[in-house]
């Protein structure tokens, strides 16, 4: 049987209580071979994220502050998770050493890696002997270059020599090692990553992403009252989605296993039992069920748009229009046009100051007959593999917008059919979104 590759975010390892049901969710299936445990996240709203703790460790050394305090907390957390499971993997021994680490990387200028690695590797060592497992130190298994670029060739390579016949391993998540020995995390949240990559390792058959919600859900539900979860859905969907603004799954986290073609699990750690959502490669033989996947949206776009008699028979306008986004350092998200017309839809952080000199080179350029830049917009994508091939999805769409008696201002449908794209005012946003959920899911 092909292993599963178990990773498990903070909340899901913040406390004894937590990490028993992980042990209770690893022994429930002899494939669960691999685990990649976070360090201790939030045990309640207003807890401390161990992370968090050691990058002020960090901060406070090299600024020359005692940091004995933070440090206290760090250890405390640590020694009352070790003495709630009954186990002792020489703890103290290793909280003086990482103390002493983070004095000294300080001193001699190093970032704040080493000590934020050291959140996982803590917990890592308490969970391989709770578990009865092999630990692994990432650092010797995940490999960055030079210039801190994750090294692909080196990291697998390396995977399948020393980690490929264990039994049963804990990974500590986030962090791996430079070329000179030296501890390099990942962005933050980056166990994600390294659970990824071991999953692509050890060829697994499934990666399994253990954390506090029953999986992906169809809305947000700041904004839509109770939205249903997700069942499957595909990779590029959910790069639609997390486009879009839906967040569960770090973004870099999925290219390992998605390139592998390895299935995604997104699992509850308190509500074992739900299936969760399946992340799944997709073939494009999908089924075509007019049912919709998901909706998600974004604020603060502007679109400026353009108007030309014979647009369509000039040669090379568009690319002049592009040349100057691009002499401006601007990218656009989306470009939907007409016969004498075309829209360019940018974000704000990219156009923020300079707009004036945006619009007056366009002038200069393609001297359009009028050009307009509306701010404030937003935009909602509703996407679904099951939408493409089945006539009436979008009157579906527009429909239940126009009931809401919202104007929508553009529309791009993504060539594939698997998502619509609308733009509407900002302040339309929360209205239209659970227009478009109610007249697809009810
Ligand atoms: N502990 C790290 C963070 O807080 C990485 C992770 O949890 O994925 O960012």
């Amino acid at each position: 049987m092909q292993p599963k590759v178990s990773k498990f975010g903070g909340t899901s390892v913040a406390d004894a209580d937590m990490i028993r049901k992980v042990k209770a969710i690893v022994a429930a299936d002899a494939d669960r071979r691999y685990v990649v445990p976070s360090a201790p996240g939030k045990r309640s709203k207003d807890d401390q994220k161990v992370t968090d703790l050691l990058y002020l460790c960090h901060e406070h050394a090299r600024q020359g502050i005692a940091f004995d305090e933070v440090f206290t907390l760090i250890a405390r957390r640590y020694s009352e998770i070790a003495e709630g499971l009954g186990v002792d993997p020489e703890l103290q021994k290793h909280l003086e050493k990482v103390k002493q680490e983070i004095a000294r990387v300080a001193a001699d200028g190093g970032g704040p890696d080493y000590a934020a690695s050291r959140g996982e590797y803590l917990n890592g060592l308490i969970i391989a002997e709770f578990l009865g497992a092999q630990f692994f130190d990432a650092a010797e298994l995940i490999h960055f270059d030079e210039r801190g670029k994750f090294d692909e060739d080196q990291t697998y390579r390396v995977i399948d020599e020393k980690l490929k016949g264990s039994q049963l391993a804990v990974v500590p998540g986030f962090y791996g090692s430079l070329p000179d020995g030296s501890i390099k995390t990942f962005s933050r949240g980056g166990s994600d990553i390294t659970g990824a990559v071991v999953a692509r390792g050890v060829g697994a058959s499934l990666y399994e992403n253990w954390t506090d919600v029953s999986g992906l859900l169809m809305a947000d539900p700041r904004i839509v009252d109770n939205p249903k979860a997700i069942q499957t859905l595909t990779y590029r969907e959910l790069r639609e989605l997390a486009y879009m603004g839906a967040t569960v799954l770090h973004d870099e986290a999925i290219f390992p296993v998605r390139h592998a073609g390895i299935p995604v699990n997104i699992r509850n750690t308190n509500r074992s039992d739900d299936p969760g959502t399946m992340i799944v490669p997709g073939n494009g033989s999908e089924k075509h069920t007019g049912t919709i996947t998901g909706i998600a949206g974004r604020k603060d776009f502007t679109v400026i748009a353009l108007e030309k008699a014979m647009m369509n028979s000039q040669v090379g306008y568009g690319r002049r229009v592009l040349s100057v986004l691009e002499d401006h350092g601007v990218s656009f998200e989306h470009l939907p046009s007409g016969i004498d017309t075309m829209s360019l839809v940018v974000a704000d952080s990219q156009i923020d100051g300079k707009l004036k000199d945006v619009l007056e080179a366009l002038r200069v350029e393609v001297h359009p007959d009028t050009i307009e830049a509306t701010p404030q917009m937003a935009l909602i994508a509703t996407v679904g593999r099951g939408m493409s091939h089945i006539p009436g999805m979008a009157a579906k769409l527009f429909g239940a917008l126009s009931e809401a008696d919202i104007n929508i201002r553009m529309i791009d449908q993504g060539s594939s059919e698997l998502n619509i794209i609308v733009g509407i005012h900002a302040d339309d946003f929360e209205t239209a979104m659970r227009a478009i959920y109610k007249a697809f899911v009810g």
